[in-house]
Formats: C-alpha cells, sequence, structure tokens
C-alpha cells in the first residue's frame, strides 16, 4: 500500500522547481492502515510557501482514491543543518613562510628550498615545504617520499591532510595528487584548487619555517597562492646565466608589486662554479662570474650567497637525500645563505 500511496504523491509537483514531491524527497513518512492513512511531508526549506497547497493537494489525491480511509497529511520543515564546525586555520602556528622562486625552470629552485630546509632544521627550527611547483614537483624524490599517499583524518567534525614527514621535515607536494603523464592543462585547471586544499587542510602543526617551492616564472598559481598564505619572504634563485633574463626581473617585479608587497630576501647564485676533485682549488665559472651579486645591486636586492656546481648536490637529490644532508662542505654553504635569510626575517 504504501508503494501506491508513493507512485500516487509522485503526481504532485512543486511549482518552484517542477519536480514531483516524492524524487524531491520530500515524503518524510507514510503510516498506512485499513483506516488510516498518515503522510508526514519534509520540505527542504524553512515556511516553504507552497507547502500548504502542496499538503491540499497530496490529501485531494489520496482521499480521491482511498475514499474510505481518513487521510492525514502532515508538514514538517528540514531539520535545521547542523553548523560545519569551522576548521581552525592550520597555518595559524606557522611562524615565517619564505617562498622560493626562480624565472626559469631548471636553475636549481626545488634544491635549494631543499637543503635550505635542512640547514634551518639543523639549526633547530621546526621546518615544513610545501612543494608547490606543478610543473616539475620534485621535493618527494628530493627527500625520498616518492609514492607517499596522503593519508586524511577527522579531527573533531573537521578534514585534515597528513604530511609527510622525512628527516624531521613535514613535506606536502602537489607530486601527491598529480602523476607525472596528467597533461600540463589539467594540472593548471585543477592546481588552484588543489593547492588551496593543499595550504589549508594539511595539518601542518607548529612550524618556525614553511618554505613554498613556487612554480618558476610568474602566473596566477603565484597570485593565488600569495592571496592565500601570508608569506614574509621571498628568495629568487638563479643560475649566473639566467639571472639577467627578463624572468627574473618580472620575478623581482612580482613580489614588490605594490598590491603584493612581499619583501624580496634575497637572489641566490646557484651553479655559480665547478671545481673538479682532481683540482680542489681550481674554480671553473662556466656560466660567467658574479652576475647575480652586480644584478643585485642593480635592482637593490640582497645577495645572499653562491652555490658551486657539486656532484653531491646532484646525486643526493636523486638518492632521496638533500646534498646538505651528506657533505659537510655543502651544509657549509647553504647555512650561510640560511643564516642571511633567518637574520631577516626573525627579528
Ligand atoms: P628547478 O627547481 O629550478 O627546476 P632543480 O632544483 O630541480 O631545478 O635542479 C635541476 C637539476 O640540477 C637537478 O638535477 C639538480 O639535482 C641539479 N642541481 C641543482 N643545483 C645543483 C648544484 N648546485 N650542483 C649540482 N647539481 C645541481
Amino acid at each position: 500500500m504504501e508503494e501506491k500511496i508513493k507512485r500516487l504523491l509522485a503526481g504532485v509537483v512543486h511549482p518552484e522547481t517542477d519536480r514531483d514531491i516524492v524524487s524531491s524527497g520530500f515524503v518524510d513518512k507514510i503510516a498506512a492502515s485499513e483506516e488510516r492513512i498518515a503522510v508526514t511531508l519534509r520540505f527542504a526549506k524553512a515556511r516553504d510557501p507552497f507547502a500548504a497547497k502542496i499538503k491540499n493537494q497530496a490529501e485531494k489525491l489520496l482521499r480521491a482514491r482511498y475514499p474510505q480511509v481518513a487521510v492525514t497529511v502532515y508538514v514538517t520543515e528540514a531539520a535545521p543543518k547542523p553548523v560545519q564546525p569551522a576548521r581552525p586555520d592550520t597555518t595559524r602556528d606557522i611562524a615565517r613562510v619564505i617562498a622560493v622562486a626562480s624565472g626559469k625552470g631548471g636553475v636549481g629552485k626545488s634544491t635549494v628550498t631543499a637543503n635550505l630546509a635542512v640547514s634551518l632544521r639543523n639549526r633547530g627550527f621546526r621546518v615544513g615545504i610545501l612543494d608547490a611547483d606543478i610543473y616539475g614537483p620534485s621535493q618527494p624524490k628530493m627527500f625520498g617520499a616518492e609514492g607517499y599517499v596522503p593519508d586524511a583524518v577527522q579531527e573533531d567534525g573537521a578534514d585534515y591532510i597528513v604530511p609527510a614527514e622525512t628527516q624531521d621535515i613535514r613535506l606536502m607536494s602537489i607530486g601527491f595528487f598529480i602523476r607525472p603523464t596528467d597533461a600540463l592543462l589539467w594540472r593548471g585547471a585543477m592546481a588552484t584548487n588543489a593547492l588551496k586544499q593543499m595550504i589549508h587542510q594539511t595539518r601542518w602543526g607548529a612550524l618556525d619555517f614553511l618554505l613554498v617551492d613556487l612554480p618558476p616564472g610568474t602566473g596566477d598559481i603565484h597570485l593565488s597562492i600569495i592571496g592565500e598564505l601570508k608569506i614574509d619572504a621571498a628568495v629568487i634563485v638563479s643560475t649566473p646565466q639566467q639571472v639577467a633574463v627578463a624572468d627574473v626581473v618580472r620575478g623581482v617585479e612580482m613580489f614588490r608589486n605594490e598590491n603584493v608587497r612581499i619583501p624580496v630576501a634575497g637572489i641566490v647564485e646557484n651553479m655559480a662554479w665547478f671545481t673538479p676533485a682532481e683540482l680542489p682549488d681550481n674554480r671553473y665559472y662556466i656560466f660567467g662570474r658574479g652576475g647575480a651579486r652586480r644584478y643585485a645591486e642593480q635592482c637593490g636586492v640582497d645577495f645572499l650567497g653562491e652555490i658551486p656546481i657539486v656532484q653531491s648536490i646532484m646525486e643526493g637529490s636523486d638518492a632521496g637525500r638533500p646534498g646538505a644532508t651528506l657533505d659537510p662542505a655543502v651544509e657549509r654553504c647553504y647555512r650561510e645563505i640560511a643564516d642571511k635569510i633567518v637574520d631577516k626575517v626573525v627579528r
């Protein structure tokens, strides 16, 4: 009998949505016996202006079909939606956010980010990395966290994503969510939302520094990250021959833009020279000499330091251990730069 009643009620249409009340889910309860039919309709919105009309229509239909039975249609309102507890801002316990940027890809921005993170950790700071380089997320590989699948956990009714934790550094990477084979077009479209989620849903916990590995160049992704995260300072990485090109200038300008106003902590010159193992006193300035220092002076940006081409840096990154964890000379190099950054942002 209940099924028959349902079919009848499906003839009643809500004038506003043009959908019948059964498929709209408004029929909450049907109690039917030989003597009595009681139907409860529960409307989606409070004080639905069509409630009375629909109740009458339903009663009329049922009474016409079951003239011997006492028919009543009750109307109730939807229970108020449970108030979602607001998720506490997961970035609230991050003391400083440092963005690492570059004009072009391949200059060593991710390598510098990873090694600076290690140097800061070595100084006893609590460090996290947000790898936002949608075109080449390389932090998982550098920290041996490839294949990590971030867990989702619920706490006090809110969802959080758990970052990878390797070598005492908390790591969240867009690389955990995209495959290298995904089309670039897809990445661009999805990235902004994914990054927002990664920023605000990652259970960062308390950190002294969050380093953000930005995509190379300047673009919408940068603006979106700048809008979501309060960045305290930007570090720009360049190779000697790339430093004068327009991309680096654009990078500096992006942070200095009057709507952005992020202090540029300075420029790091990567791959500054090469020293062969058998000639340890020789420095070969393969890509030119002193370019970044000159450029920094010209545009009023500090020069933070230089890093030579070192085999252990490359090999370490490939093996899931940043060079600064393997080679004391490399660590010293990055530590000098890290110290300068700390002096600038921790006052
Ligand atoms: P980006 O993030 O700017 O695209 P990466 O950090 O991925 O660049 O570096 C590009 C390549 O250069 C990597 O293979 C990395 O191991 C290597 N590399 C970066 N810096 C150095 C360095 N100082 N010495 C040796 N190899 C380096």
